[in-house]
């Protein structure tokens, strides 16, 4: 059984310890890690692509995230990282409007140019959307996003949303939320999308899965993710590994 986690932020985990955080991955099955190369304005970007250089079995994303929307020269800067060989997709990008750390309108241009710039490299796109998901869709289909497709990563909105989105080409990846005591309704979310649209992700080090919470979370916790959508599936854990991780191997080519 191999697990993939296809959205670990691993540049801001302490590099000292990331041979033992790789080790214990492994241990859970966890043998493939998409790093996220957003945040900090570029400097995500570059740490992803030199780890995913250093491993091989880490592969990078370069892209600007929607807290940092109101720096407009970032995505051009990304145009030297993103034809590396190791980076597999744009983001992660989107909108967010639950922290609204950047004026919406800010949001709305980088989250155009970026799929743009993804449609340019034809490259997925990795999407963060936060209380934005009517929005969110409305972007992507007009700026056709369809012809790079991708995933809604940190999936936590509802079931039609889900079924628009695989209209468009684009997957959802769920984290270790859908085990979060208050989580009733995503998990009511998750019986009802059908599994060949599934990724799975820790979003490390944040979201760590019951009975982690409070703590850090890392790439292992993806086995708490899988082992809660094979319950409420009613599949087993080599069921959900198999299709899951087939999807993240076919949406990143990795
Ligand atoms: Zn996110
Ligand atoms: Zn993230």
């Amino acid at each position: 059984m191999i697990l993939v986690d296809t959205h670990c932020h691993l540049g801001i985990m302490p590099r000292d310890e990331l041979h033992e955080v790789f080790a214990r991955a492994r241990k859970c099955n966890v043998q493939k890690f998409i790093c996220i190369g957003a945040g900090e304005g570029i400097e995500s970007a570059k740490k992803a692509v030199k780890l995913a250089s250093e491993f091989d079995f880490v592969w990078a994303t370069v892209g600007v995230h929607p807290h940092d929307a109101s720096d407009f020269t970032a995505l051009d800067e990304l145009e030297e990282l993103v034809s590396h060989p190791r980076v597999v997709a744009v983001g992660e990008t989107g909108l967010d409007f639950f922290r609204d750390w950047s004026p919406r309108e800010s949001q709305f241009t980088l989250f155009k140019n970026s799929i743009n710039f993804a449609k340019k490299h034809k490259k997925p796109l990795i999407i963060h959307s936060r209380d934005a998901s009517k929005d969110v869709l409305e972007v992507l289909t007009k700026e056709n996003a369809n012809e790079v497709g991708g995933v809604v990563h940190c999936f936590s909105e509802d079931a039609n949303f889900a079924a628009e989105l695989k209209k468009i080409n684009f997957l959802v990846s769920f984290t270790g939320n859908i085990t979060f005591k208050k989580s009733s309704s995503l998990r009511e979310v998750v019986k009802e999308i059908p599994l060949s649209q599934i990724m799975l992700e820790t979003d490390a080090p944040y979201m760590a899965p019951e009975p982690f919470r409070g703590n850090p979370s890392e790439p292992m916790h993806v086995f708490q993710v899988a082992m809660k959508i094979a319950e409420l599936k009613g599949l087993t854990i080599e069921e959900v590994a198999n299709v899951t991780t087939e999807n993240a191997e076919h949406l990143f080519n990795v």
